[in-house]
Protein backbone atom coordinates (compact mmCIF):
# COMPACT_ATOMS: atom_id res chain seq x y z
CA UNK A 1 0.00 0.00 0.00
CA UNK A 2 2.88 2.21 0.84
CA UNK A 3 4.90 1.57 -2.24
CA UNK A 4 1.74 2.27 -4.50
CA UNK A 5 1.19 6.08 -2.64
CA UNK A 6 4.75 6.56 -3.54
CA UNK A 7 4.70 5.28 -6.95
CA UNK A 8 1.58 7.75 -7.21
CA UNK A 9 3.49 10.54 -5.46
CA UNK A 10 6.29 10.38 -7.93
CA UNK A 11 3.92 10.08 -11.00
CA UNK A 12 2.20 13.19 -9.73
CA UNK A 13 5.80 15.06 -9.28
CA UNK A 14 6.61 13.72 -12.62
CA UNK A 15 3.39 15.23 -14.20
CA UNK A 16 4.13 18.28 -12.72
CA UNK A 17 7.21 18.84 -14.11
CA UNK A 18 6.11 17.87 -17.81
CA UNK A 19 3.36 20.00 -17.08
CA UNK A 20 5.48 23.26 -16.26
CA UNK A 21 8.51 22.32 -19.03
CA UNK A 22 5.93 21.98 -21.19
CA UNK A 23 2.73 23.73 -19.61
CA UNK A 24 0.87 25.10 -22.88
CA UNK A 25 -2.29 22.97 -22.12
CA UNK A 26 -4.39 24.87 -19.08
CA UNK A 27 -5.30 22.47 -15.94
CA UNK A 28 -9.12 23.02 -16.39
CA UNK A 29 -11.31 23.39 -19.34
CA UNK A 30 -13.66 26.12 -19.05
CA UNK A 31 -16.27 25.28 -16.60
CA UNK A 32 -20.05 26.81 -16.01
CA UNK A 33 -19.99 27.75 -12.12
CA UNK A 34 -17.54 28.92 -9.48
CA UNK A 35 -16.89 28.47 -6.08
CA UNK A 36 -14.83 31.70 -5.22
CA UNK A 37 -11.63 31.43 -7.41
CA UNK A 38 -11.80 27.72 -8.31
CA UNK A 39 -13.77 26.20 -11.16
CA UNK A 40 -16.84 23.92 -9.63
CA UNK A 41 -16.11 20.69 -12.24
CA UNK A 42 -19.38 19.32 -13.67
CA UNK A 43 -19.32 16.48 -16.19
CA UNK A 44 -21.80 14.69 -18.10
CA UNK A 45 -21.82 10.91 -17.36
CA UNK A 46 -24.37 9.09 -19.69
CA UNK A 47 -22.06 6.27 -21.85
CA UNK A 48 -22.46 4.81 -24.63
CA UNK A 49 -22.66 1.04 -24.14
CA UNK A 50 -19.18 0.18 -24.82
CA UNK A 51 -18.23 3.18 -22.74
CA UNK A 52 -16.12 4.40 -24.64
CA UNK A 53 -17.82 7.56 -25.54
CA UNK A 54 -19.87 10.39 -23.26
CA UNK A 55 -23.46 10.08 -25.06
CA UNK A 56 -25.81 12.69 -25.83
CA UNK A 57 -29.07 11.49 -27.14
CA UNK A 58 -30.75 14.52 -28.37
CA UNK A 59 -34.65 15.01 -29.11
CA UNK A 60 -36.98 17.68 -30.54
CA UNK A 61 -40.31 16.68 -30.73
CA UNK A 62 -40.80 19.57 -27.58
CA UNK A 63 -39.65 22.31 -29.97
CA UNK A 64 -42.23 24.27 -30.83
CA UNK A 65 -43.53 23.33 -34.80
CA UNK A 66 -42.30 26.85 -35.98
CA UNK A 67 -38.82 26.42 -34.79
CA UNK A 68 -36.28 27.32 -37.47
CA UNK A 69 -34.00 25.23 -34.91
CA UNK A 70 -35.62 21.79 -36.21
CA UNK A 71 -34.03 21.91 -39.58
CA UNK A 72 -30.32 22.40 -37.86
CA UNK A 73 -30.18 20.17 -35.06
CA UNK A 74 -29.19 16.83 -36.78
CA UNK A 75 -25.97 18.86 -38.17
CA UNK A 76 -25.29 20.18 -34.80
CA UNK A 77 -25.59 16.94 -33.33
CA UNK A 78 -23.02 15.63 -36.02
CA UNK A 79 -20.60 18.56 -35.21
CA UNK A 80 -20.07 16.65 -31.84
CA UNK A 81 -19.90 12.80 -32.29
CA UNK A 82 -17.19 14.47 -35.68
CA UNK A 83 -15.07 15.87 -33.28
CA UNK A 84 -11.73 14.12 -31.85
CA UNK A 85 -13.09 13.95 -28.76
CA UNK A 86 -15.29 11.48 -26.02
CA UNK A 87 -18.31 12.85 -27.15
CA UNK A 88 -20.91 10.73 -29.04
CA UNK A 89 -24.35 12.46 -29.75
CA UNK A 90 -27.35 11.09 -31.73
CA UNK A 91 -30.59 12.02 -32.40
CA UNK A 92 -32.51 9.64 -30.78
CA UNK A 93 -36.63 9.24 -30.25
CA UNK A 94 -38.40 11.02 -27.17
CA UNK A 95 -38.42 8.00 -25.24
CA UNK A 96 -34.85 7.09 -24.90
CA UNK A 97 -33.42 10.50 -25.07
CA UNK A 98 -31.59 12.41 -22.53
CA UNK A 99 -31.15 15.66 -23.63
CA UNK A 100 -34.66 16.94 -24.76
CA UNK A 101 -34.77 20.09 -26.61
CA UNK A 102 -38.07 22.80 -25.83
CA UNK A 103 -39.37 26.05 -27.62
CA UNK A 104 -39.91 27.69 -24.04
CA UNK A 105 -43.54 29.57 -23.16
CA UNK A 106 -42.97 33.60 -23.24
CA UNK A 107 -44.17 33.69 -19.72
CA UNK A 108 -41.40 31.81 -18.73
CA UNK A 109 -38.26 33.31 -20.61
CA UNK A 110 -39.63 37.03 -19.89
CA UNK A 111 -41.23 36.89 -16.52
CA UNK A 112 -39.78 33.51 -14.62
CA UNK A 113 -36.24 33.64 -16.15
CA UNK A 114 -36.52 37.35 -17.05
CA UNK A 115 -34.31 37.00 -20.21
CA UNK A 116 -33.64 38.77 -23.01
CA UNK A 117 -35.28 39.09 -26.44
CA UNK A 118 -31.77 38.49 -28.09
CA UNK A 119 -31.25 35.79 -25.81
CA UNK A 120 -31.05 32.51 -28.33
CA UNK A 121 -31.43 29.78 -25.62
CA UNK A 122 -29.98 28.17 -22.58
CA UNK A 123 -29.53 25.20 -21.24
CA UNK A 124 -30.76 23.03 -17.75
CA UNK A 125 -28.43 20.56 -16.42
CA UNK A 126 -30.06 17.50 -13.95
CA UNK A 127 -27.49 16.17 -11.43
CA UNK A 128 -28.07 12.41 -10.62
CA UNK A 129 -30.61 13.68 -7.67
CA UNK A 130 -32.48 15.53 -10.42
CA UNK A 131 -31.33 18.71 -9.03
CA UNK A 132 -31.18 21.82 -11.70
CA UNK A 133 -28.39 23.10 -12.55
CA UNK A 134 -28.51 26.34 -14.91
CA UNK A 135 -28.40 29.75 -12.73
CA UNK A 136 -26.48 29.82 -9.83
CA UNK A 137 -22.92 28.83 -8.99
CA UNK A 138 -24.84 27.12 -5.65
CA UNK A 139 -26.57 24.56 -7.45
CA UNK A 140 -23.54 23.58 -8.66
CA UNK A 141 -21.54 23.65 -5.77
CA UNK A 142 -24.28 21.82 -3.66
CA UNK A 143 -25.01 19.13 -7.11
CA UNK A 144 -23.51 15.39 -7.24
CA UNK A 145 -21.20 17.32 -9.48
CA UNK A 146 -22.54 14.40 -12.43
CA UNK A 147 -25.09 15.56 -14.63
CA UNK A 148 -27.05 12.82 -16.47
CA UNK A 149 -29.83 14.73 -18.20
CA UNK A 150 -30.41 18.19 -19.72
CA UNK A 151 -33.13 20.67 -21.56
CA UNK A 152 -31.99 23.16 -24.07
CA UNK A 153 -34.78 25.65 -23.94
CA UNK A 154 -34.74 27.89 -26.79
CA UNK A 155 -36.56 31.49 -27.39
CA UNK A 156 -39.80 31.46 -27.66
CA UNK A 157 -40.47 34.45 -29.99
CA UNK A 158 -37.72 34.20 -32.88
CA UNK A 159 -40.31 34.96 -35.34
CA UNK A 160 -40.88 38.38 -34.25
CA UNK A 161 -37.46 39.27 -33.43
CA UNK A 162 -35.22 41.20 -35.90
CA UNK A 163 -31.94 39.59 -34.46
CA UNK A 164 -33.25 36.27 -35.37
CA UNK A 165 -34.34 36.87 -39.35
CA UNK A 166 -30.47 37.26 -39.44
CA UNK A 167 -29.55 34.73 -38.30
CA UNK A 168 -28.00 31.94 -40.84
CA UNK A 169 -28.15 28.36 -41.00
CA UNK A 170 -24.65 28.42 -39.75
CA UNK A 171 -25.79 29.87 -37.18
CA UNK A 172 -29.19 28.50 -35.59
CA UNK A 173 -26.40 24.60 -36.16
CA UNK A 174 -23.91 26.08 -34.18
CA UNK A 175 -26.21 27.71 -31.42
CA UNK A 176 -27.77 24.07 -31.30
CA UNK A 177 -24.01 22.72 -30.88
CA UNK A 178 -22.65 25.22 -28.68
CA UNK A 179 -25.87 24.47 -26.22
CA UNK A 180 -24.99 20.77 -26.19
CA UNK A 181 -21.36 21.87 -25.28
CA UNK A 182 -22.98 23.22 -22.14
CA UNK A 183 -24.39 19.71 -21.82
CA UNK A 184 -21.10 18.53 -22.10
CA UNK A 185 -20.40 21.30 -19.09
CA UNK A 186 -18.42 23.34 -21.03
CA UNK A 187 -18.47 26.82 -19.87
CA UNK A 188 -18.58 30.34 -21.95
CA UNK A 189 -14.62 30.23 -23.10
CA UNK A 190 -14.85 34.18 -23.00
CA UNK A 191 -16.18 34.65 -19.65
CA UNK A 192 -15.15 32.98 -17.09
CA UNK A 193 -11.78 32.97 -14.75
CA UNK A 194 -9.93 33.05 -18.20
CA UNK A 195 -10.74 35.11 -21.10
CA UNK A 196 -9.90 33.68 -24.28
CA UNK A 197 -8.39 36.27 -26.67
CA UNK A 198 -10.91 37.20 -29.75
CA UNK A 199 -8.10 35.80 -31.87
CA UNK A 200 -8.88 32.24 -31.08
CA UNK A 201 -12.10 30.33 -32.35
CA UNK A 202 -14.29 28.77 -30.11
CA UNK A 203 -17.49 27.74 -30.72
CA UNK A 204 -18.25 28.51 -27.09
CA UNK A 205 -18.07 32.43 -26.18
CA UNK A 206 -20.57 33.52 -25.14
CA UNK A 207 -22.22 35.73 -27.82
CA UNK A 208 -23.50 33.48 -31.44
CA UNK A 209 -21.93 36.62 -33.24
CA UNK A 210 -18.16 35.98 -31.76
CA UNK A 211 -18.51 32.27 -31.45
CA UNK A 212 -16.87 30.11 -34.33
CA UNK A 213 -19.71 28.22 -36.15
CA UNK A 214 -17.34 24.93 -35.78
CA UNK A 215 -16.00 22.81 -32.58
CA UNK A 216 -12.46 24.60 -32.42
CA UNK A 217 -9.15 23.48 -31.41
CA UNK A 218 -10.04 25.60 -27.84
CA UNK A 219 -13.27 23.02 -27.56
CA UNK A 220 -11.58 20.11 -28.50
CA UNK A 221 -9.04 20.73 -25.90
CA UNK A 222 -11.43 21.93 -23.11
CA UNK A 223 -13.74 18.75 -23.91
CA UNK A 224 -9.65 16.34 -23.83
CA UNK A 225 -9.06 18.09 -20.21
CA UNK A 226 -12.71 17.00 -19.06
CA UNK A 227 -13.03 13.73 -20.43
ZN1 LIG B 1 -23.79 29.68 -23.73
Amino acid sequence: MKKVNKMISVLVSLMLVVTMLFGTSSVWAHEMCMNGSEPVVLKWINKNESGTFYYTKVNSDNLGSDSMYHDNYQAAVNMWTNSPTKALSQVTDFTISNVDLYTDSAYNWYTTERLSKDTLAYTILYDTNYNMIYKTNEQAINSTKEIIYAKIMFNPNHKNNSMYDGLDEALQTSAIAHEIGHVYTLGHSNTIYEVLPSSIPSIMKASVHEASTYIAQHDIDDMNIKY
